[in-house]
């Protein structure tokens, strides 16, 4: 590492906020899961926007790269460094206040670190919502959260982050500050220029601030846990629901038995919401701005789908507690799962009614290996979007993982469907994105990033790869205990 780079960076942001040492730059070098690690040449933490476009002028005389990270949560290594030793990590963490909170306009404006839930705490304060959830909304940062365009709980209602961004503010690889902080629903002055930096994974500019859309509260919610022979019959309900309730559907979740059990086993204080054991589980979420009334619409319209033995058990939850101990199964049961071997994780869509097919197919691949194979999927069955996962040892997870992943990409290829639905592509899918990709896309996506950052300066290897990159998207670790958030 250069001892010019480090004095330059330090001369920009201050020497506190350059950290070079080993210990001081783990948590920035490793993913959230930590399973896979990077080097950095130093990790910098600029306090304005002033200060990320003079340390890209920087890294450019330097000829370093620069990798940006928000929460640090993301699940496809874009977020760390490569092994090199050269790239410089630049944390959004602090430029992180909420410039301007708008209730009759129905916007915010907040800096790219903002963490996620204070976003959310931020609308409800004037009486909105901002409806962006994910289980890592603690951690995760605004800026990653458009830098990966995230997905959730509540897409099938609110959509993608995309749909919830009114204009953007960004530093382009030369340095320049585009100040596209527009507050307006409809602007056709030409070419949508924020919609190339949404999804981008921090390879074509550094987003330093967005404005966003705000909703009405919602304030009577119900949460329905019911339980269904098969995925088929789970995804008849999601239809049945989506005639009766339209868009009052937030939710609409489908969980294996096999992550429900490791979720009551392993996460304390966890319960299984129904008494006896069934194969799968649909989490569904109602909500609307009214203060009363939705119960008895759910309660009307369950008694039906038991007359007609659409769903073999259920219940609504009668309390809070009851609520998140629905959604910790949901959402914990991958961590639950890690203590007892790997998880192989996958993000992928396919159109709704195929979703069975896909289930199934993956099913009967795991069973004809000769491998011990846990099949645990979840996924927001609403929208297409499954995470086919799997658990398995540490000993096998180097030789399963990418045939396993090979099959998925290849059945859900041939249905029509997307192998990242919502996490990106990171370090991770390059090369399994780019084989499938058709030569147009291709053509375009590259000479999008030639124009935008012609000296590759921003992340490289992230979304353009090889095969030796997603093979190794940097040192792979064994998989170890999730970390505690520092950054
Ligand atoms: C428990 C858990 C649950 C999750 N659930 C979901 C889910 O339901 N849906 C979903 O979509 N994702 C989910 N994720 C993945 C992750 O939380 C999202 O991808 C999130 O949007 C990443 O935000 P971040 O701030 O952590 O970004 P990071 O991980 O720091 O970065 C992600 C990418 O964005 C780039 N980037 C970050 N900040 C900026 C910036 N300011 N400007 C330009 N580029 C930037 C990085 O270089 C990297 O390529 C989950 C993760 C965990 C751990």
């Amino acid at each position: 590492m250069s001892t010019h780079l480090v004095q330059a960076c330090a001369a920009v942001v201050g020497p506190s906020n350059v950290l070079v040492d080993g210990a001081d730059k783990q948590a920035f070098e490793q993913d959230v899961w930590n399973r896979y690690r990077g080097n950095a040449a130093l990790v910098a933490r600029p306090g304005t926007v002033d200060e990320v476009s003079k340390l890209l002028v920087v890294a450019a005389e330097h000829g370093a790269s620069v990798v940006p990270q928000g929460g640090n949560t993301g699940l496809v290594a874009g977020s760390i460094p490569d092994e090199t030793g050269r790239q410089i990590v630049l944390s959004l963490s602090r430029i992180n206040r909420i410039r301007h909170v708008e209730p009759r306009g129905d916007f915010v404006i907040a800096e790219a670190g903002v963490v996620l839930a204070d976003i959310q705490k931020a609308a409800e304060q004037v009486d909105r919502s901002f409806p962006l959830s994910l289980g890592a909304e603690g951690s995760c940062q605004i800026g990653g959260n458009i830098a990966t365009n995230a997905g959730g709980l509540n897409v099938l209602r609110y959509g993608m982050t995309r749909g919830l961004i009114l204009g953007l503010e960004v530093v382009l690889a030369d340095g320049t500050i585009w100040n596209g902080l527009r507050s307006v629903r409809k602007d056709n002055t030409g070419y949508d220029l924020k919609e190339i930096f949404v999804g981008s994974e921090g390879t074509l500019g550094i987003i330093t601030a967005a404005s966003l859309r705000l909703l009405p509260p919602q304030r009577d919610r119900q949460t329905i846990w019911l339980a269904v022979a098969s995925a088929e019959a789970a995804v008849d309900l999601f239809a049945r629901f989506r005639s009766h309730f339209g868009d009052l559907i937030s939710s609409f979740e489908l969980i294996h038995s096999n992550g429900v059990e490791l979720a009551v086993e392993y996460l304390e204080g966890c319960r299984r919401p129904l008494s006896d054991r069934h194969q799968w589980h649909v989490l569904i979420e109602l909500a609307w701005a009214l203060p009363t009334g939705l119960r008895e619409q759910t309660e009307t319209f369950l008694e039906q789908l038991f007359e007609y033995g659409l769903c073999e058990d259920g219940t609504i939850a009668e309390s809070e507690m009851q609520r998140l101990n629905m959604w910790r199964i949901r959402e914990g049961q991958s961590e639950a799962a890690r203590k007892r071997g790997v998880v192989i994780r996958s993000d992928v869509a396919v159109s709704i009614e195929r979703v069975p097919g896909l289930l199934h197919a993956m099913e009967e691949w795991t069973k004809a290996q000769d491998t011990d194979i846990l099949f645990m999927p979840f996924g927001h069955v609403g929208d297409g979007n499954l995470h086919c996962n799997c658990l398995v040892s540490p000993h096998v997870v180097g030789e399963i993982e990418p045939r396993l992943l090979e099959a998925l990409y290849d059945e859900v290829t041939q249905l029509g469907g997307s192998i990242s639905a919502e996490h990106g592509i990171g370090r991770l899918k390059s090369y399994s994105v780019g084989k499938r990709k058709s030569d147009v896309e291709l053509r375009l996506a590259h000479s999008i990033k030639r124009l935008l950052d012609p000296s590759s300066i921003l992340n490289p290897g992230v979304i353009f790869g090889t095969a030796s990159s997603e093979a190794a998207p940097a040192a792979a670790l064994v998989e170890a205990p999730l970390r505690t958030k520092t950054a």
